[in-house]
């Protein structure tokens, strides 16, 4: 028996209402997925969206000269064991006058012969993750809780992020961010004085020093398990939400 699809099925009341919203909802989904660049998908409008251009900084005070002095004061630093080890000094990268400064761990191979935080996969994923939020990794500001390569891509330990962050506290001061988005368990727990889970943080706005800062997901941790892109995705909407009211 051949089945006409095009006529009964259809017809039944709220079928095809029904079907609207199941289609409405997966372009939805595929949408948010698309802008996380899972993997099959690719970027379209926010990849190729024009950058925010040099005559938009214009007309603003720059004090790249901060930066400048906390760069000279680290010097060729050997305050840690990392330094044995380490290519570079990873310092961070971006607008010194971001709104918005993502902090994630710790140099890997990529960075350290780069000489530039988060440029390996897990770094391209978090420039996608910017782009999502309709901003480019020039706009915002980049680094790291410890600036060299730990041995092998090991957890920092206690004394090296110990010996690092006074830096990176230096690097917060200057730029004075208005957000904070700190990726993984050691850039929030070392920021924010605590113990607790990333899994836990995430999702609310905490405080670092009276700025609000967005615990979320490592880009390292989404490509091994990236179903959990959607929860960054969450996070991500709420930092642009912030970002747009300042
Ligand atoms: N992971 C980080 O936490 N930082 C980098 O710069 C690269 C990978």
């Amino acid at each position: 028996m051949t089945r006409d699809y095009h006529s009964n099925e259809l017809d039944q009341p709220g079928l095809a209402a029904q079907l609207r919203e199941i289609v409405s909802g997966l372009r939805h989904y595929l949408e948010e997925e698309e802008k996380l660049g899972l993997e099959g998908w690719f970027l379209s409008s926010a990849a190729t969206r024009p950058k925010r251009g040099g005559e938009e900084m214009t007309g603003t005070k720059i004090y790249p000269g901060d930066l400048q002095a906390i760069k000279a004061e680290l010097g060729d630093c050997r305050r840690c064991k990392l330094h044995a080890n380490r290519t570079q000094i990873v310092f961070g990268v971006g607008n010194p006058q971001a709104k918005l400064m993502f902090v994630g761990e710790a140099p890997g191979r990529d960075e350290d012969l780069r000489g530039e935080p988060f440029v390996g996969l897990a770094g391209q994923l978090l420039t996608r993750i910017i782009q999502a939020i309709q901003l480019s990794r020039e706009e915002v500001y980049i680094a790291n809780i410890i600036k060299c390569r730990p041995p092998e891509n090991r957890n920092p330990e206690p004394d090296e992020i110990a010996a690092c962050e006074p830096f990176l506290i230096k690097q917060l001061q200057a730029i004075r961010p208005k957000l904070i988005c700190a990726l993984g368990n050691f850039a929030a727990q070392a920021l924010l004085k605590t113990e607790e889970k990333i899994s836990s943080l995430r999702g609310k706005f905490q405080e670092y020093q009276g700025i609000p800062l967005m615990p979320t997901y490592h880009p390292a941790f989404l490509l091994r398990n990236p179903n959990r892109k959607r929860e960054v995705w969450e996070d991500m909407k709420q930092i642009k939400r912030e970002y747009e009211k300042l």
